[in-house]
């Protein structure tokens, strides 16, 4: 039993509010924003985290970034914008499915925590 919550998204199991669907990516809105535009960009297959990147399943990662250039256009984010994976527990990553945050709308500092 898939007890993931981002497979239930992607599954429609569980709401979301969609920016981006194709066959194999899913945008929606974070339901705890951190920018004016808060995005989750994930892979519809299980992929747990970078951890889990292979050949084999790469593709669909280059293609979450095109989909965010072109989100970006859409949501005009023409100052910049920030995308960021967590990975594990060092990286605070709390949904254990691959997803990218793309945050916009306002300037972020560095280094991030
Ligand atoms: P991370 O800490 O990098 O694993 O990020 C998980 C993100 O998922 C957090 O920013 C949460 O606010 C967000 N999140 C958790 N559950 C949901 C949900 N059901 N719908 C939208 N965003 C969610
Ligand atoms: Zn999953």
């Amino acid at each position: 039993m898939n007890d993931c919550i981002f497979c239930k998204i992607a599954s429609g199991e569980i709401p979301s509010t969609k920016v981006y669907e194709d066959d194999t990516v899913l945008g929606f809105k974070d339901l705890s924003p951190q920018a004016p535009v808060h995005v989750l960009l994930i892979p519809k297959t299980h992929i747990t985290s970078v951890d889990d990147v292979t050949p084999e399943n790469s593709a669909v990662v280059a293609h979450i970034f095109e989909v965010a250039a072109k989100l970006a256009k859409e949501f005009g984010l023409s100052n910049g914008y920030r995308i960021v994976t967590n990975c594990g527990e060092d990286g605070g990553q709390t949904v254990k499915h691959l997803h990218f945050h793309m945050m916009g709308g306002r300037a972020f500092g560095w280094p991030a925590g």
